[in-house]
């Protein structure tokens, strides 16, 4: 069908990605290896710091922890046994094995144990906004959805076995308010269940046991899920937010597990209110999962036209003609100092309509005509084809900025 051709055109990520300058790949870097172009850096560090803050606010406290850690480590966490296939090769330096990390959880789990730890500091709620590396084979690579350095949006929640179903509950909370924001749908929920097979650790008490607190979490959620086999983690079954792109391809997003397996191999204890040293139980939970698998599903989900908070230009400055370039460079100074992304394109970069049409994917474009200069006001053009009536240049700039701050997908607040 020739619509439906052109509609996974315009959504294709890899070919938007490349238009909109958000990242790239070189055969001399590598494949699976994407770098990201100033506008795409934009979009990533705004996510990033949005899921910090929001992180900090649900009380995590972030660290940071090194990409490479020596063999053992993984074998401790039983990466080494279990996973060994989707990682690098060790290297060698001097007497020891480095590894390119699998994942961050063994070194938080270090990061726990590096101290003593009281009950009363549990729920303890780790994060990091990490890189960690996947051999993905060269013929699966392509964009951002399969690559072999992943940012990932990693948390770990060291807590009581009585504690689980609160903390994975404010996990899926964090997840569908970060959708919210973001303009995401989650198409639904797996649990993800182990399969037949050695993949996964033999330990069928612990799963029974996992399986049941993550059941519950979702039925008191009233969240409709379905129970997939083969699709565990090798160390705990785990809730995961599926979505699906334009393709109608499905892929994981965000994810919530639960983990008796690594509080047991690294040993891991609390002091309790007895005296005495119990065992933590370890929520694993990524909100917006990987940066790069996020980035490519938002391009698609919105072709490129980004909630106004990530847009890598905010405000577009439209002067009607060379006599309205003062007032548009004085504008551009304001929204610069106000913390939006501003940009200007003067007449000589072609006729309004044409300029208009060319930065069509900014969400606010200010038109500044004579009589709204002379006025002190600019007549808004939204994204969405809306125009406004004009408005005191001070109030426009303060009504983009509550919007932005307020995320979303919406544009204006009638
Ligand atoms: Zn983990």
């Amino acid at each position: 069908m020739m619509d439906d051709a052109a509609n996974d055109v315009r959504h294709d990520h890899k070919k938007l990605g490349r238009e909109l300058g958000l990242f790239g790949t070189d055969p001399l870097i590598g494949a699976g290896l994407p770098y990201w172009l100033p506008d795409g850096a934009v979009v990533r560090h705004e996510l990033e710091e949005y899921v910090r803050a929001e992180e900090r606010r649900a009380g995590y406290r972030h660290v940071y922890s090194p990409v490479l850690g020596k063999r053992e480590l993984y074998e401790i966490s039983g990466h080494w046994s279990h996973y060994s296939e989707d990682m690098f090769p060790p290297m060698r330096l001097g007497e020891e094995e480095v590894v390119l990390r699998p994942s961050l959880c063994p070194h938080h789990a270090v990061i726990y144990r590096s101290r003593a730890r009281s009950y009363r500091e549990l729920p303890l709620r780790m994060a990091e906004l990490g890189p960690m590396y996947r051999s993905e084979l060269s013929g699966v690579l392509g964009g951002l959805t399969r690559v072999r350095a992943i940012q990932l949006n990693d948390g770990h929640i060291f807590c009581t076995l009585d504690q689980v179903a609160e903390e994975a509950r404010g996990a899926l909370r964090l997840i569908r308010e970060a959708y919210r924001a973001l303009g995401i749908e989650a198409a639904r929920y797996r649990l993800s269940l182990p399969g037949p097979g050695g993949k996964y650790v033999a330990a069928p008490e612990l799963w029974e046991r996992s399986v049941a607190l993550l059941v519950e979490v979702l039925e008191s959620e009233g969240i409709e899920y379905q129970a997939e086999e083969g699709e565990a983690a090798f160390y705990g079954p785990k809730i995961d937010v599926q979505i699906v792109d334009p393709h109608g391809r499905e892929a994981t997003l965000s994810t919530v597990q639960v983990d008796f397996h690594q509080p047991e191999r690294f040993d891991l204890h609390y002091i309790g209110a007895d005296g005495a040293k119990h065992r933590p139980v370890m929520v694993h939970r990524a909100v917006i999962g990987s940066v790069e698998r996020a980035v490519a599903h938002l391009v698609e989900q919105h072709g490129g036209a980004f909630p106004a908070w990530l847009a890598p230009v905010q405000v577009l400055l439209l002067p009607v003609s060379e006599g309205e370039l003062p007032a548009a460079e004085e504008l551009l100074a304001r929204c610069l100092a106000a913390g939006l992304r501003a940009e200007l394109a003067g007449p000589e970069q072609g006729s309004l309509g044409a300029r208009i049409r060319e930065h069509r994917l900014v969400p606010y474009q200010a038109v500044l005509g004579a009589r709204e200069v002379a006025a002190g006001q600019a007549a808004l053009r939204l994204r969405d084809g809306r125009r406004l009536e004009p408005l005191p240049v001070a109030e426009a700039l303060a009504r983009i900025g509550e919007r932005i701050a307020a995320r979303g997908t919406g544009l204006w607040e009638e």
